[in-house]
């Protein structure tokens, strides 16, 4: 289509945005001008189901004029102050707050400006702890693949998803990723408690085999989001953790998508997943996505080990310029007084049945989809529309479902976010059943329009 015979499709020849294609001379995408609840309007009006909730982030929605109005405020009140010589209220009062909502003794909250701030954070306090304790040897992190911590150079570097780092060079010097969690992609003939445990076996042998004594931390996703929505098997957490205790390496679970509600708890790692992490990262739902924050989150544990080294200074030199933002801080207590009042928790647990009920019947329905897989708020559709002949027609095909339910759906008011061969969504979390029915319905309908064009 030509950008400049649809206002909509809007040129954008100097904002080089996320996984910009540089053969393009300019972006093409819809403008968006405003949001309303689960809506985004864009510039002629048009009204569309924001699907992934803006990146798995808009948790309360659109149009919270309570959080744009604290941020105001607080903007007015005081912009601004360094947190290398100040404290503030509104981010000695989240800290607090969030304290109060963390599993075990994961107190002491360490702001960042986003996601991918906090994984850094995180893995440079981990490398920080050992060398203090007189550990410097232990320093490999254990990522895996398919997993997704960010786009700075070091998150980037932990994240698990090749067609992310094609040519984007990356640290793989203390680096050692664990294959592919997905239960689907075990032999017929095994079961998902032994997938699980070659999975653990896997982790266990990869200590063995670089010692643990030379190994720092495991960083994992509680369920893999952008890696496409893997839901590891039941049990596989708890067992992670515990091997992870055995050989003293540490425990960061990156909850920048599933913090703050997405699976109906504040953070999931214990409340659905039994696991009491050493480090949690969060981002995204702290603030609702209205404005950027982050934070690792450290466990007293931890903090006591350092403490009761014989050093005299044990200065943490990692930080940002926007540490503990008062304007974000104020937008995060918001959130959290809203959730509350809100009972958006209740909420989330109370309409998930009914949305993976809905998700699991696509399942049922459709050949053109090989899985329905979800967990709380999270969907994800994988396509199976490759009956072509050969193996590398099938993948190619399979490989436009993305585009297709993105298309269909986009046409029908719903944006969901194509990933490869599969489409991801996870709607504002205050989203109603009736909403959802609408979500499904037009998923649903894109499907058919799919199946008939084949
Ligand atoms: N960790 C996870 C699990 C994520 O999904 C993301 C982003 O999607 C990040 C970290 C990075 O967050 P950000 O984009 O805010 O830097």
């Amino acid at each position: 289509m030509d950008a400049k015979s649809d206002l909509n499709n809007w040129g954008d020849p100097n904002y080089v945005h996320p996984w910009h294609d540089f053969k393009q001379e300019a972006n093409h995408f819809a403008m968006a001008s405003k949001g309303s609840g689960i809506y985004l309007y864009d510039n002629q009006g048009r009204r569309h189901i924001d699907g992934p909730g803006g990146m798995w982030c808009v948790n309360l929605g659109y149009g919270r004029t309570e959080i744009a109005d604290a941020m105001a405020e607080q903007a007015k009140r005081l912009p601004y102050c360094s947190p290398w010589y100040y404290t503030n209220e509104p981010a000695a009062d989240l800290a607090k707050k969030i304290a109060n909502r963390t599993p075990g003794d994961l107190n002491n909250v360490f702001f960042t400006t986003c996601g991918s701030t906090a994984i850094d954070s995180a893995i440079r306090f981990v490398q920080f702890y050992f060398n203090f304790l007189d550990q410097p040897q232990k320093k490999t992190i254990i990522a895996r693949d398919k997993g997704y911590h960010g786009s700075t150079y070091l998150a980037a570097s932990v994240s698990g998803k090749e067609r992310d780092k094609r040519k984007l060079d990356t640290i793989s010097n203390n680096i050692t990723f664990l294959s592919d969690v997905n239960p689907n992609l075990r032999d017929k003939s095994e079961t998902i408690e032994e997938w699980c445990e070659k999975k653990i076996n896997e982790l266990e042998s990869r200590i063995l085999e670089i010692g643990a004594e030379n190994i720092a931390a495991f960083v994992a996703e509680p369920i893999l989001a952008s890696g496409g929505v893997i839901i590891p098997p039941n049990g596989y957490h708890k067992k992670t953790k515990q091997i992870c205790e055995k050989y003293n390496i540490l425990y960061i679970s990156d909850e920048v998508v599933t913090g703050f509600g997405r699976l109906g708890h504040w953070f999931a790692s214990e409340a659905v997943f039994d696991v009491v992490p050493d480090i949690i990262t969060c981002a995204k739902g702290l603030t609702s996505g209205y404005i950027p924050m982050g934070a690792a989150i450290i466990s007293n544990k931890l903090m006591k080990d350092l403490q009761n080294t014989n050093y005299e200074e044990i200065i943490f030199s990692n930080g940002f310029t926007y540490s503990g933002h008062p304007v974000s801080a104020a937008a995060g207590l918001k959130v959290i007084e809203i959730m509350e009042k809100e009972n958006i928790l209740e909420h989330v647990r109370k309409v998930t049945p009914h949305f993976q009920d809905r998700l699991k019947r696509i399942e049922e329905k459709f050949d053109i989809v090989k899985e329905a897989r979800g967990i709380g708020l999270i969907g994800c559709l994988e396509g199976n529309i490759g009956n072509a002949k050969t193996e590398e027609s099938k993948l190619k095909k399979d490989y436009d479902f993305g585009y297709l339910i993105d298309k269909e759906a986009e046409k029908r008011g719903l944006i969901i976010r194509p990933i490869i061969n599969m489409c991801v969504f996870s709607p504002a979390l205050n989203i109603t059943t009736e909403e959802i029915n609408i979500l499904f319905d037009i998923l649903e309908d894109s499907l058919k329009a799919i199946k008939k064009s084949l």
